[in-house]
């Protein structure tokens, strides 16, 4: 489906063509006309199906052709990185049209506080924000929601995980309950869906099959002691001399500087900088436009980074450890990949992660091989069979399971195109050519 068969704005079509989309995602497919219709929405859709311009195509496209003034929309994302990329997204949207929009998120003092409460109070027509530094604002009586039209909530799994159910029902006490609600989430637990139905009037329902890695992503994965960890990760560099842009995810901050300080000294030539919440925004903003803009190499990161953050051209993610949750391995993997081009992703598996591990093929459907690390460094753990039955019962109770779920119409409409193939950007950068 083409963008121009939804019959939105001229000038919003006419930004979509300049961003190089060309064909609807499924999401953008099942989505896009029932919220122009002003339905409610529930979408389980992971990050990377297209989701972000899923809800902000209807919400421009109704500011636009209904000359709507003031603050009429309100995006509420987990994290302000999500908060900035959905800013510059709208960005790019409105450039034809007289669309403001305003990210307003924590972590910041003095002059950024003000200028957030100057969006606020001038009736900027979009504000994309996260729950604390909104409801900061709110509490101090000078907001007026009054006009609310459109509230999306975007990630709201991670929201629930990150405590902010509180601040989310806070701030809906301020917004008409007479409103378009969008709901997006990578995964549907009972919490969620509990918060979904209070919410949510009469909504389309629209899920997307479990979260996968993309097509475009090679993923293995290294047997390894945690102190074998960091000379598995030299070897890695080592193979891979070409690659010019590497996301190393773990799960502690603590974790982050001790292997960005163990990649510098061993690798003089390379650029290694780490990111986690430890740092001060302006200076995750600026460790992050560094590895944007390919004057870093790798980046070494805690898992705020692994949701929602669209950085193209990334070659290879490695997980120097096994994430908890099996669903943030999908979201790490997927910052490889993105789109249709292709990437690499490779797992560190302690002895005492395995479990982890089968779990995340379970969820993925998928094996993925483990590669014996080289012999001069030293031995390493064996794959534990009774874990590989453990996923092999999973993968069929998962199989099962997926067959009984979603609403039929999806689950058709996604068989007969699984895949999405948006076109390149012109000067998007290959992976494959690295
Ligand atoms: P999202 O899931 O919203 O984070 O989107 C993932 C990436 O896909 C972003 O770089 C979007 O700009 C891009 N994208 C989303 N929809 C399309 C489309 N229909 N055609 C091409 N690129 C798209």
């Amino acid at each position: 489906m083409t963008f121009d068969e939804f019959n939105i704005h001229e000038q919003l079509l006419e930004a979509i063509s300049y961003m190089n989309y060309e064909k609807a995602s499924p999401i953008q497919e099942l989505a896009i006309p029932p919220a122009l219709l002003g339905h409610d929405i529930l979408a389980c859709a992971q990050t990377g199906t297209g989701k972000t311009a899923t809800f902000v195509i209807p919400i421009i496209h109704d500011i636009v052709t209904n000359k709507l003034e003031g603050t009429t929309s309100l995006i509420l994302v987990p994290t302000r990185e999500l908060a900035i990329q959905i800013h510059q997204e709208i960005q790019g949207f409105s450039y034809f049209t007289d669309t403001t929009s305003k990210p307003i998120y924590g972590g910041d003092k003095g002059a950024d506080w003000d200028a957030q409460k100057r969006a606020l109070t001038e009736g900027t027509n979009i504000i994309i924000a996260t729950p604390g530094r909104l409801l900061a604002h709110l509490k101090l009586g000078y907001v007026d929601f009054k006009q609310i039209q459109h509230f999306v909530l975007d990630e709201a799994d991670r929201m629930l995980d990150m405590g902010f159910y509180d601040d989310i029902q806070q701030i809906l006490s301020y917004i008409p309950q007479q409103r378009q609600t969008l709901f997006f989430s990578a995964t549907m637990p009972p919490a969620i869906q509990k918060l979904a139905d209070k919410i949510l009037q009469n909504p389309k329902e629209i899920r997307l099959s479990i979260s996968k890695p993309a097509e475009g992503v090679t993923q293995k994965a290294y047997l390894a002691y945690p102190h074998q960890k960091n000379v598995v990760i030299q070897h890695i560099l080592q193979q891979n001399p070409s690659y010019d842009s590497i996301i190393i995810f773990t799960s502690t901050k603590r974790m982050v500087q001790k292997i960005v300080h163990d990649i510098a000294r061993k690798n003089p030539g390379i650029t290694v900088e780490g990111i986690s919440s430890d740092l001060e925004q302006k200076e995750r903003e600026e460790v992050l436009l560094k590895f944007r803009s390919k004057n870093t190499k790798i980046l070494v990161a805690t898992d705020v980074m692994s949701r929602g953050i669209d950085i193209k051209g990334i070659n290879l993610v490695i997980n120097y450890d096994v994430p908890s949750e099996a669903v943030d391995y999908v979201h790490r993997v997927g910052r490889t990949a993105r789109a249709d081009s292709k990437g690499e992703a490779i797992t560190l598996i302690s002895d005492v992660d395995m479990y982890k591990f089968a779990r995340i093929e379970a969820l993925i459907e998928k094996e993925i091989p483990k590669l014996p690390i080289p012999a001069h460094l030293g031995e390493a753990p064996v794959w534990k069979s009774k874990q590989s039955k453990s996923f092999k019962s999973k993968l069929q109770e998962n199989k099962q399971q997926h067959k009984s779920q979603g609403d039929g119409n999806s689950s058709q409409k996604q068989k007969k195109k699984r895949f999405w193939r948006p076109k390149k950007k012109p000067n998007s950068q290959s992976n494959e050519a690295q």
